[in-house]
């Protein structure tokens, strides 16, 4: 069942294709602006493209860039790469792109969602083609800056040309990808995995297993700051273990008693039933029935999700939070 995947780096790559390309990135936020700066200082040919006049464009003013109105960027480029929230592509899409498509023009995504999920349906006589970057995009720049990349995902759905994955590549190499790696899979696996990652793990799983741990300690009485040093606060430590040594290089770092407990009573936390629960929220994601819900919940204003931020902000695990980080702050020498 499972496969090798193919691994491009630096070596195998070159900025060829993209050379001389108009290259419109739509949106200045998180990942809009490391592309931008990652791509122009590659030395590629980059035009910002913004909805209206407000901080996006403000920031991108002051980087150096001089923004035009989303159409006026798409109408120049021959590359159109979408960075604006993946919920706000389909109108930006149908009354900004659409209009003014050609023939052998670009369209470039940072994630599957909206041609995975048919929000998007290009005309046949484009390339569509994605680069996704395995890392916020801050870090996404910073690595870059410093002469490094964040791992990336390539993958194809429209080839038009006959030079899509070249397409692809280049941009990855430009963004910094290709020195560390860029990794080739479809549209339908990136969105997927993304997808079941985010919930069950990255933002979900995490977040929740905190929480719950968090809160059982307070109600059991200990300290809440205690309580958050042990169950929030020192997460980061144990994961900047994993992240460079693996999970052997953690277990080799905790104590004796930490590894028996963690082996024990690990299994009895996650068991069974949350890797029943696990695949349940894959099959949701695979389905398209959280891809539905999230798309009806957006429409109606993200009612669930403006009341999660109410609720986190209000949380007495964030109240904790941000009195120990004052704490933190105090103690830091000054200069
Ligand atoms: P973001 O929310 O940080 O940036 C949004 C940008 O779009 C801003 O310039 C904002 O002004 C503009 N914008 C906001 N609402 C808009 C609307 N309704 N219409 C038009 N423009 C609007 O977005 P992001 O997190 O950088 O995500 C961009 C793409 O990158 C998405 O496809 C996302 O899945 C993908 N991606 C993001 C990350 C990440 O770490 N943030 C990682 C990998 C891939
Ligand atoms: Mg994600």
């Amino acid at each position: 069942m499972s496969r090798i995947a193919k691994i491009y780096t630096d070596k195998d790559t070159t900025l060829d294709p993209m050379k001389g390309k108009r290259i419109a990135v739509l949106g200045y936020g998180s990942q809009g602006r490391a592309w931008a700066l990652n791509l122009r200082d590659s030395g590629l040919q980059v035009t910002v493209g913004l909805e209206r006049e407000g901080k996006s464009w403000e920031q991108a003013k002051a980087d150096g860039f001089t923004p035009k109105k989303t159409e006026d960027a798409v109408k120049d480029a021959d590359v159109v790469i979408f960075l604006v929230p993946d919920m706000a592509q389909r109108l930006v899409y149908r009354e900004r792109v659409r209009p003014y498509l050609k023939e052998g023009m670009d369209l470039v995504f940072a994630h599957g969602f909206n041609i995975h999920y048919r929000l998007i349906e290009p005309p046949s006589n484009v390339d569509v083609y994605m680069v996704a970057p395995k890392g916020p995009g801050p870090i996404v720049r910073d690595f870059y800056v410093k002469g490094g990349g964040v791992p990336v995902l390539v993958a194809v759905h429209q080839n038009h040309s006959g030079k899509a994955l070249e397409k692809a590549l280049a941009i990855a190499k430009a963004l910094g990808g290709t020195r560390a790696g860029a990794i080739e899979t479809t549209f339908k696996e990136e969105t997927e995995t993304d997808l079941i990652g985010e919930q069950t793990i990255l933002v979900g799983g995490v977040m929740e297993l905190m929480k719950a741990a968090f809160e059982t300690l307070v109600e059991m009485g200990y300290q809440p700051e205690v309580a958050y040093f042990e169950t929030i606060n020192e997460l980061k430590m144990i994961v900047d273990l994993i992240y460079d040594k693996g999970f052997m290089g953690m277990l080799r770092a905790v104590s004796d008693t930490a590894k028996y407990g963690g082996f024990t009573v690990g299994k009895q936390v996650i068991n069974e039933e949350t890797r029943r629960r696990i695949r349940e929220a894959a099959e949701k994601v695979r389905s398209g029935k959280f891809a539905e819900e999230w798309i009806e919940e957006y429409g109606r204003g993200s009612p669930t999700l403006s009341k999660g931020m109410e609720e986190m902000d209000k949380s007495l695990e964030e109240q904790t939070g941000r009195r120990l980080k004052e704490l933190i702050e105090r103690g830091r020498p000054k200069s």
